[in-house]
């Protein structure tokens, strides 16, 4: 869809193969599923079957778009650090949710307390910096 809107005219079926170097039955079907959706139409133009997208198909890839936009700003405009807590806080909310199996990170492990917003592991009897905070650690210990 994204390759269709980027274009400035309609693509035939080589065309999108070309430019995506997937195979054809897989564009095929894929065509077929949009095509249900009504996310694109197929024209003829010079006895050619052409695909471009429907006005629905556009309205959702520039959604999409605005989206990757925010988030390309928003990793632009953060710090490694912030990034990485933000990954870590993701994770074990995941785990939390059941949708990751265990980890061995700080927040499921024995030797880790967190007081006051402030991340202590008892194993290294050390404060943990947000940048501490370990996704993988071979120091940690299931809690009882
Ligand atoms: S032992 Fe490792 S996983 Fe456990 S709290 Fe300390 S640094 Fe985190």
């Amino acid at each position: 869809m994204t390759t269709l809107h980027n274009y400035p005219y309609p693509l035939n079926l080589s065309e999108i193969q070309r430019e995506l170097g997937l195979s054809k039955p897989t564009i095929s079907k894929t065509i077929k599923l949009l095509s249900s959706k009504k996310l694109i139409n197929t024209i003829k133009q010079k006895k050619e079957k052409k695909l471009t997208l429907t006005l629905k198909g556009t309205k959702i890839i520039e959604k999409v778009q605005k989206i990757n936009n925010l988030f390309a700003k928003i990793i632009e405009e953060t710090s490694n650090e912030q990034i990485y807590y933000f990954l870590f806080q993701l994770i074990n909310n995941l785990y939390s949710k059941g949708f990751v199996s265990l980890i061995n990170m700080c927040k499921n492990c024995y030797f880790f307390e967190e007081k006051e917003k402030e991340f202590y592991c008892n194993f290294l009897k050390r404060k943990l910096e947000p940048k501490d905070l370990k996704i993988f650690c071979m120091d940690w210990k299931k809690k009882e």
